[in-house]
């Protein structure tokens, strides 16, 4: 197979190792909270002080994690693929930046990025390292009080999904990594592709929800399954 176009997705299955726990991580962050607080618009709207304290700690524990090798090896093959004239898209559900650490050089971030805030009331995204706090101000529309992070929750539509669903359609091969195949659309995605005639392929702890739609499978953890993956193709195209 010399597959040129190749649509890669993670989920939490990906950063596992790099110390930052999966939703279903028995003792992990998100068994402390309960979901529709912290990660719905509802929960937002009810409580945004305690939202913003949720996601201050997510980024704390961020400043101290580095990418691992499944990170490095996606890095890898994007730049790769790219000087050889192939592309890599890299469409992450994390809100982490390891990828970017890894060195991948375009990752869409279709739940939205820990690092950055958005107006509630304008809309504008602008960086955010520090933490949110009801007292600051937006740059934009100078309303204080309404940034929040730049994240989507339930009950919001996910990012740049007219590009996901173009890349989708266009990719050789999709490669799903360590995600349970649980929350929609990016479940459906593997679908999608197939329909477009895509082979596709998962590298997961364990076969997800939708193991059934994939043509080949790797089990094992990510930071020695997608690194040897990786090598493979590169080896033998
Ligand atoms: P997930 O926690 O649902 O699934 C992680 C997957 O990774 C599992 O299938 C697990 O077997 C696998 N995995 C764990 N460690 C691994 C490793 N070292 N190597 C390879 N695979 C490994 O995470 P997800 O699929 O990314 O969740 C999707 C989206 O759901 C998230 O981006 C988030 O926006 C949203 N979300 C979900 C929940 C929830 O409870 N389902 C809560 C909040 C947010
Ligand atoms: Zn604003």
């Amino acid at each position: 197979m010399n597959p040129d176009r190749i649509f890669i997705l993670t989920g939490a299955g990906v950063s596992a190792e790099s110390g930052l726990s999966t939703f279903r991580d028995k003792g992990g962050l998100w068994s402390q909270y309960r979901i529709e607080d912290v990660a719905s618009i509802e929960g937002y709207e009810r409580n945004p002080a305690k939202v913003l304290e949720f996601y201050n700690l997510r980024r704390r524990i961020h400043r101290d994690v580095q990418p691992n090798a499944a990170h490095v090896a996606l890095g890898r093959l994007q730049r790769e693929w790219g000087a050889r004239g192939g592309e890599v898209t890299i469409c992450t559900q994390n809100i982490d930046s390891l990828h970017e650490l890894g060195g991948a050089q375009r990752v869409i971030h279709m739940h939205g990025e820990l690092g950055k805030a958005r107006c509630h009331d304008c809309g504008d995204v602008t960086p955010a390292d520090g933490e949110l706090s009801l007292s600051l101000g937006c740059a934009a529309c100078g309303r204080v009080g309404g940034l929040r992070p730049h994240v989507v929750w339930f009950g919001e539509t996910p990012l740049e999904l007219d590009e996901i669903y173009d890349k989708l359609a266009a990719a050789d091969l999709f490669v799903s990594i360590g995600t349970s195949g649980n929350v929609y659309p990016a479940a459906g995605f593997v679908a999608a592709a197939r329909r477009e005639g895509a082979v596709t392929m998962e590298i997961n702890l364990e076969p997800s929800e939708n193991a059934h739609l994939f043509d080949l499978a790797r089990y094992g953890k990510a930071s020695e399954a997608a690194p040897a993956w990786v090598s493979e193709l590169i080896a033998t195209v």
